[in-house]
């Protein structure tokens, strides 16, 4: 049941950080050896090791520093296991330390084995549930620092480590508890944020955040995840929950702005998603109050429930556990500049008013990092504490959310998921079923053909049926959420979510699924890994004919170019190979072999044909696009997924700063430029003065829009992401009017409409190059977006509908806002174009279903680029 298996005991530090990093480690390592060398065989303390205590003003243990210590601790305590559970996206240990009596980790197999039964009630006859609730140790995983400027967790995480190894209380607590302890769910930016304080220490910028990322490609949205899988540290995480050890507690550790509450904890705020056990959401609130009571017991105030972080939203580590039938809980502890400490005098902290959700106000004062420490200690102690006294009571409601999420798939609706073959774009059916398979979902396929719901459905179709104990997870992906409309007060304004209000998967990837009401019976086989069947190319000549339906497709069409193919959208539809082809098809010359393999390896069929209809006027791609992605010092994830996508598809780019557009002769060297969602402002001015030393402050500024203006002007095409269309139209000239963004005179605003988060339906003008591929209808992400309207010479290319509420998921107020407006245009600049997306069409790297409408736009681009300069 488990592949724990394999997993090597970790020995010392060795990590690849940086050379600052290995510089600072050499020194650590040589110190602990020296202080350790006299008491090899006891246990260490952290602070022996690292050379001063956790939490200590200022000092933060680099990664290196945790992996040597939990590795020492490890080899000196029986109750204390460390794992690598893989390396990580920059190549560090991603660490997993086992601790619990040491009988229990004797055991770890077998208990690991009966965890995965207690998670499947389908697997338990009554006297084995009854001797598991006799027996079995609760699993509680705590998890620290995913969010990287929240660093003080992965600090505590060694204390709290030696303390369950050494405590005896806490010893005595272990034989009924096994703690999974992560001491960061981010390692790399462990270092990333540590590196930049320790350079940064002592300076006018001493606990500022870096200028970049702290996870290479997502940064804070490492923890909006936890569904699509898309990064390895989550993939990583994800086994060992769903796969290996089923916990019944998951406690993410987290911190927030510094200037209210000390620590929120749940209850959490509502609204509480209709898919979730009211069991456990009551058991989310009992272990939320029990860490509060510990804290008030040890005499420390200031935490708040029922504040911002809601029960809607799926996607956080703390919110996909749920939909696992497990407690999944986060602590929020008011933050320091990094390890730098801050004052707050009684006037400046920002609390709530005393009550029964905030009883004990904090005085203000000093906060350190080792207040946060110790906070998130006591909060930790009192789950392992609480776990072992309600031990029993932990195991039996793990089994009944399992019992009660099985029956609800057997008597409710919908009994099944079918995901048929022969989608648009079966990579993406493909990649959907993994992604569910790897969160511990059953899929199987259909060995043959079958009816359900009176429909026929053929071989290879995936059947996801719902009684099974991960229902809540998977029928939570698939439907349609209805975010409720909420109010400060009655007309008051608008609440907004935790989050986003919707992220129905099949409509983000573009993946057709029915649900069935009845029952399936089909000749089914249980899938490990959903495979990709690979395609072919059919007929004779050296011409391709691709449909553009898949993603696979563009990518194919990328490889095409690089081996010196040439690539034409057809202008029009045309007969070839007996069958008709409409306009957008994508026409490639000089590639079939290397358009062969990537059929096969890709999973598309396609046509060769000895020659297409020829269009003079077509424009033709004849090398690779050179493609600028710009990357702001302001750290934006939405550039750092556009990079990941981008790299997923095989779409090459060249990453460029400000001082690289400012310096202009931008059209030599690119053909397209794309702007990542960040708002003008943003864009405009950067990183502000103070914030980080000058080399990383300012933005694009006006001769950075002059450039982009003098690129637009001599042929180029700048591609704007979501609110960076905004820039294009107010600082580049880019025809087109504004109805709701920005601040311009005579936009809608908040009061009039609001769309936090949602899937709107467009139609889309398939004539269009840029519609390749596409259907006349697409589900597209928009994110508090702009709303659009092309002027003259310019041209929408999809547009929301004219009558009725273009809602698929999510939330929308002042759905006429939308009516008949333009979501993506064409908008002319001299002998260049800006291509408008007034959504996000790589949204979280979750929407397949429009990546294509991107990488079209690009080699539109670079296509129409292909015109404007002599000689290409
Ligand atoms: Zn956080």
């Amino acid at each position: 049941m488990t592949d724990a298996q394999g997993h090597g005991r970790t020995g010392v530090a060795n990590d690849g950080a940086g050379s600052t990093t290995r510089k600072l480690l050499g020194v650590a390592l040589s110190v602990a050896a020296l202080w350790a060398a006299p008491a090899a065989a006891q246990v260490p303390t952290p602070e022996a090791v690292l050379g001063f205590r956790p939490g200590a003003d200022s000092m933060l243990a680099s990664w290196a520093q945790i992996t040597d210590y939990l590795g020492r601790l490890a080899a000196a305590s029986p109750r204390v296991r460390l794992d690598t559970v893989g390396p990580t996206t920059q190549g560090r240990p991603y660490l997993l330390a086992t601790i619990s009596d040491p009988a229990n980790l004797a055991r770890r197999a077998a208990l690991m084995e009966a965890q995965a039964r207690l998670a499947d009630p389908r697997t338990l006859d009554s006297a084995a549930e009854a001797r598991l609730v006799a027996t079995q140790p609760a699993v509680i995983l705590i998890s620290c620092s995913i969010h990287s400027t929240e660093i003080a967790a992965s600090q505590m995480a060694l204390e709290l480590a030696h303390r369950l190894a050494t405590d005896s209380a806490l010893g005595a607590a272990l034989r009924h508890v096994v703690v999974l302890l992560v001491p960061s769910a981010n390692p790399d930016g462990i270092d990333i944020v540590g590196d930049w304080y320790r350079r940064t220490r002592g300076t006018p910028y001493d606990g500022t955040s870096p200028p970049w990322l702290y996870h290479a490609y997502v940064g804070h949205d490492n923890n909006r995840d936890w569904y699509m899988l898309t990064q390895v540290e989550t993939r990583h995480l994800t086994r060992v929950l769903y796969r290996q050890w089923f916990p019944e507690v998951v406690y993410d550790i987290h911190q927030m702005g510094g200037g209210g509450a000390r620590l929120f904890l749940p209850p959490f705020a509502d609204p509480v998603n209709p898919n979730l056990d009211g069991m456990l959401v009551e058991a989310i609130n009992h272990v939320g109050t029990a860490m509060a009571t510990a804290l008030a017991d040890a005499g420390r105030g200031g935490v708040a429930h029922q504040a911002q972080f809601d029960l809607w939203w799926h996607g956080g580590n703390r919110s996909a556990p749920v939909r696992h039938n497990m407690i999944g809980i986060l602590s929020e502890a008011a933050s320091t500049r990094i390890a730098s400490p801050v004052q707050l005098r009684p006037d400046q902290v920002r609390q709530s008013a005393r009550g029964v959700n905030f009883p004990l106000p904090w005085a203000g004062g000093w906060w350190r990092l080792r207040d946060i420490v110790e906070y998130e200690l006591i909060a930790s102690e009192a789950l392992v504490r609480l776990a072992a006294n309600e031990r029993a009571e932990f195991v039996r409601r793990f089994v009944r959310a399992g019992r009660n999420a099985i029956e609800a798939g057997r008597t409710g609706s919908p009994r099944a998921y079918l995901i048929p073959p022969g989608q648009r774009d079966e990579g993406a059916r493909t990649q959907l079923a993994n992604v569910l398979l790897a969160t511990g979902v059953e899929v199987s396929r259909a060995r043959a053909r079958f009816t359900a719901d009176g429909r026929a459905y053929p071989a290879g179709t995936f059947v996801i049926a719902l009684d099974q104990p991960f229902r809540t997870h998977v029928k939570d992906l698939f439907e349609r959420q209805a975010y409720p409309e909420r109010r400060e007060y009655p007309g008051g304004p608008l609440l907004r979510p935790y989050d986003v209000t919707g992220w129905t998967l099949p409509l983000t990837m573009g993946v057709a699924v029915d649900s069935v009401r009845t029952p399936v019976s089909a000749d089914l086989e249980r899938l490990d890994t959903a495979v990709l069947a690979p395609g072919s190319i059919s007929g004779r000549g050296d011409v391709v004919l691709l449909a553009n339906r898949s993603n696979a497709e563009g990518t194919a069409a990328w490889r095409a170019l690089a081996a010196g193919g040439t690539v034409t959208f057809a202008p029009e539809p045309f007969e070839a190979g007996g069958s008709r082809w409409p306009t957008g098809t994508l026409v490639v010359r000089g590639a079939r072999a290397v358009l062969a393999r990537a059929a096969a390896e890709l999973g598309f069929d396609a046509v060769a044909v000895a020659r297409a209809p020829a269009a003079a006027e077509a424009p033709v791609v004849r090398r690779v696009p050179r493609v600028a992605l710009y990357r702001s010092w302001n750290a934006s994830m939405d550039e750092g997924w556009t990079r990941w996508v981008l790299e997923r598809l095989g779409v090459p780019f060249t990453s460029v700063a400000d001082s690289a557009v400012r310096a202009g002769g931008l059209r030599q060297r690119f053909d397209v430029v794309i702007l990542p969602g960040e708002n003008p402002a943003q864009i405009r001015s950067g990183r502000a003065p103070g914030f980080a030393p000058p080399e990383y402050t300012g933005g694009l500024g006006e001769p950075g829009a002059q450039a982009l203006r003098d690129f637009l002007t001599e042929g180029g095409t700048v591609i704007a992401l979501d609110e960076a269309s905004l820039f294009a139209i107010g600082d580049l000239a880019a025809p087109a009017t504004v109805v709701v963004g920005g601040r311009a005179p005579g936009v809608r605003g908040a009061s009039q409409f609001s769309a936090p988060g949602s899937i709107f339906e467009v139609s889309v003008d398939r004539s269009h190059p840029v519609a390749s591929g596409m259907d006349s209808v697409a589900a597209i992400y928009f994110v508090s977006s702009p709303v659009l309207d092309a002027a003259p010479g310019g041209r929408a290319i999809a547009s929301y509908r004219r009558e009725g509420s273009p809602l698929l998921s999510g939330f929308v107020y002042g759905a006429d806002t939308l009516s008949g407006r333009a979501a993506l245009v064409e908008a002319p600049v001299g002998r260049g174009r800006a291509i408008l997306f007034a959504f996000s069409p790589q949204h979280r790297g979750q929407t397949n279903g429009t990546f294509k409408l991107l990488t079209n736009a690009i080699l539109y681009g670079a296509a129409q680029a292909a015109r404007s300069v002599p000689g290409r």
